[in-house]
């Protein structure tokens, strides 16, 4: 079976010979691992296309394991991404996460448009701590993991402290506060700022200012979520976590 769709390249790998191993998220099928012939010959017409970061539109033979891409056309390169390191690690760290949480197979079509909202907001805009920040949120919400921050998330009180529990999924009551673990205390910057971006979209994210203690924290508690839900470990972080800790000023901050 042939089938054509809009994709975005997570990873690429070098395979037999001159071959790739491919791995996409694709619009219409979800993540896949295809194989792609020759690209590794500098005549091929598929080398940039199937480039890490890449929006493609692929032509596709459906395998028994893995599907072969056929032919493929570049819809966008994000050039301004790839002159920037801080915006090279950040977007191959959404690359890293979305290669881990999907389920191969599984199209998800509102998660594919957040992607390439925000392979748009970094090549214009530049990384932003925020951004990927938000790019999380969403991501968890689409794959059904969104905490619950409204009630508490065992019982449904409204008397509401900022103590997240990751098995509850959401902060506690000041009740069931007293019995159950605080896997993560937020301030309550950080509560009102995680509040907002479950709600927020990709225009009104320039109004928000927030600050670096409250970024920090938010990125702690994503990481730890998404850990717990994801059960793996996210290598890319880790080094975006070196490189910060090597080239200070490198980065946006907020
Ligand atoms: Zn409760």
């Amino acid at each position: 079976m042939y089938y054509g769709s809009r994709a975005i390249i997570l990873k690429s790998l070098d395979y037999q010979d001159a071959d790739k191993l491919v791995t996409i998220f694709s619009e219409r099928e979800g993540k896949i691992r295809a194989v792609a012939k020759g690209v590794k010959k500098p005549k091929s017409s598929l080398r940039a296309v199937l480039q890490p970061f890449t929006h493609s539109f692929l032509y596709l033979s459906r395998g028994r394991d893995l599907d072969l891409i056929t032919q493929g056309r570049l819809l966008d390169f994000y050039p301004r991404i790839r002159e920037d390191l801080g915006s090279t690690l950040y977007t191959a760290y959404i690359m890293e996460l979305l290669d881990k949480s999907l389920v191969e197979r599984a199209p998800l079509g509102p998660l594919y448009n957040e992607t390439l909202q925000v392979l748009n907001y970094i090549n214009d805009k530049g990384a932003k701590s925020l951004v990927i920040r938000y790019f999380e949120i969403r991501l968890i919400q689409e794959l059904g993991y969104r905490p619950v921050l409204e009630a508490c998330a065992a019982c449904g009180q409204k008397n509401l402290t900022t103590r997240f529990n990751l098995a509850e999924g959401g902060v506690l009551c000041h009740d069931c506060a007293g019995f159950l673990k605080t896997d993560f205390m937020l301030s309550g910057e950080a509560f009102s700022l995680l509040k907002f971006l479950q709600r927020a979209d990709w225009k009104s994210l320039d109004r928000i200012k927030a600050s670096s203690e409250a970024l920090s924290s938010l990125e702690q508690l994503l990481e730890k979520y998404l850990e717990y839900h994801l059960e793996s470990r996210f290598s890319l972080k880790n080094t975006i976590y070196q490189l910060k800790k090597s080239l200070p000023g490198a980065f946006d901050k907020g």
